[in-house]
């Protein structure tokens, strides 16, 4: 079952290393609806240098965070788009509460809501072992896992036989991290939607086929509960 109208959006929500990004592009495809991520929207405005974006640039310019507001406001722009007349799949979207309250105070605005919240939950160490286990070839860039994609003998290229490393972002103690600051912030994100009676938890750590499945059925949702 697809969306209904414009202002109706599923959210898709999970932490680095659920394997989100493949699994947004996969639903918006079975719901018929575009997938807009904030971060390629932010892109876009800039540079196209629009309005949006000449105002995202001034906070960049000055270090300062782009405003809630202001990221919702290419969202909801993004929502206007002809593609999205049945509504619109955010992925990773919103990050946190401040961000949950700009965009429904936005959608209630426009007589929007969001439809489902759809949760891919995946245990913390399996995110840290997805996530860590990443080593980079130093001559050819090619990339191994220590648990899923192993090089054949440690330390060394299979393609190449130079030296592996891992980079900075893929070292155990960041990608904890990174982890946790996700889950800090955006757990409480999770629980008020469970709370409103729209979210939708999916068991991340199964094969991608059965995660698809699940999404599947997720999605598959009665009527739109106001946020
Ligand atoms: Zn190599």
């Amino acid at each position: 079952m697809g969306l209904q109208r414009h202002d109706e959006v599923i959210l898709l929500l999970g932490a680095p290393g659920a394997g989100k990004g493949t699994q947004a592009r996969f639903l918006a495809a079975t719901l018929g609806v575009p997938m807009i991520a904030s971060g390629d929207l932010l892109r876009e405005h800039r540079q196209r240098g629009d309005d949006l974006g000449r105002a995202a640039q001034e906070f960049m310019d000055r270090g300062d965070l782009v405003p809630d507001e202001l990221v919702v406001d290419m969202i909801v722009h993004r929502l206007d788009a002809p593609d999205a007349t049945a509504g619109a799949l955010l992925d990773g979207f919103p990050r946190n509460v401040a961000q949950a309250d700009a965009l429904e105070a936005r959608l209630i605005e426009r007589g929007g809501a969001i439809r489902v919240a759809v949760y891919v939950d995946v245990p913390s160490d399996v995110l840290i072992e997805r996530l860590a286990g990443r080593w980079m070839c130093r001559g050819c860039q090619a990339s191994f896992h220590e648990v899923f994609n192993p090089p054949a003998v440690a330390g060394v290229c299979t393609t190449c036989g130079g030296e592996l490393y891992q980079r900075p972002d893929d070292k155990r103690e960041v990608v904890a991290n990174r982890v946790a600051v996700y889950l800090r912030d955006t757990l409480p994100v999770v629980e008020r939607y469970e709370r409103k009676g729209i979210l939708r938890r999916i068991d991340g750590n199964q094969s991608i086929e059965t995660v698809k499945r699940a999404l599947r059925e997720a999605v598959d949702v009665e009527e739109a509960i106001t946020a």
